[in-house]
């Protein structure tokens, strides 16, 4: 017997068009017949997929998360016959420092990995530096158009380079292969910044464009009233970037910007060009 708290049961099919509610009473008949307890239960939908390799009975395949008030006592026969498992939601792990820093971090680049590292070096209170050779989201809309409309490339600010990254002007598809339980943490900032709740639940979770624009901006604007710096059209010169790794001296940026700070995080993304 093991002591659980929140259990994820998967392997729920319904049909396509099931409400919420149809897929829990599914999921609590599932651990009924497996002499789970029911009482004290928080159903809540985890993830949703659709089977459609019959095209005459399109089914819904859902996983549902079921959280007691209390711990209980649960045999691993049980747990196998609802096809359920422990869960717990993962966070990322941030161990503090124990000395004061030297100089403010430095991340560089403003793609998803720079943005999530400067935002979450900006909630521990260490107010980094986040640069980007390109420009704010809409500087770089306004370049991309011109590149589109008069075949005017910006070779600093353009579909590659600025705000958001290199995904800023997809469709705005999540996806990924990575099957990390800190996946699920993603989204849920993306959702705090303005995605729409949607992605949380749906195997593809897709964001769209111009709501992706807006969750970019909120993430920025979050790191710099934290007390980061956001700084456009600076490009970190990788000419100096051993000295500024070893040396922890300075960091030269073309833009002629010069800035004490530690390199925290390179995010410069596949189009490394310097
Ligand atoms: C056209 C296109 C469409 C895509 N569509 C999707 C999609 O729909 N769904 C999906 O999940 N993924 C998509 N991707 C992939 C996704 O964009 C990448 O996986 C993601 O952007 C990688 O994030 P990153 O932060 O590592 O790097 P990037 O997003 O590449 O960010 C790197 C940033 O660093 C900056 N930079 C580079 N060099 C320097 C320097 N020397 N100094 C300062 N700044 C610098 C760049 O300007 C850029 O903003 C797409 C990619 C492309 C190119």
């Amino acid at each position: 017997m093991m002591q659980i708290k929140c259990l994820l049961l998967s392997g729920i099919r319904a049909p396509f068009d099931a409400p919420e509610g149809e897929i829990i009473k599914i999921a609590k008949a599932k651990m009924k017949r497996a002499c789970l307890s029911v009482t004290g239960l928080h159903f809540r939908l985890y993830k949703k997929s659709f089977d459609a390799r019959r095209k005459n009975a399109i089914l819904q395949v859902c996983s549902v998360l079921a959280e007691y008030d209390q711990p209980i006592a649960v045999s691993e026969a049980a747990l196998q016959k609802a096809e359920a498992r422990p869960f717990a939601e993962e966070l990322p792990v941030v161990t503090q420092g124990t000395q004061p820093l030297v100089a403010r971090p430095l991340v560089v680049g403003m793609g998803p990995a720079g943005l999530f590292a400067a935002l979450m070096l900006a909630e521990q209170g260490y107010r980094p530096i986040l640069i980007d050779r390109g420009d704010s989201i809409e500087a770089r809309a306004a370049a991309t158009e011109r590149f589109r409309t008069e075949g005017v490339l910006d070779t600093e600010s353009n579909i590659q380079f600025g705000a958001g990254g290199a995904g800023t002007f997809s469709d705005g598809k999540l996806v990924t292969r990575v099957n990390d339980p800190l996946c699920n943490y993603v989204l849920r900032r993306l959702c705090e910044f303005g995605a729409p709740e949607e992605v949380l639940i749906k195997a593809k979770p897709h964001v769209g464009t111009d709501i992706l624009r807006r969750v970019v901006d909120g993430m920025l604007n979050r790191i710099a009233e934290l007390g980061g710096s956001v700084q456009y059209r600076t490009c970190l010169w990788i000419m100096l970037l051993k000295t500024v790794l070893y040396a922890r001296k300075q960091t030269w940026a073309r833009s002629r910007r010069v800035c004490w700070c530690l390199p925290s995080g390179i995010a410069q993304g596949i189009p490394l060009r310097c």
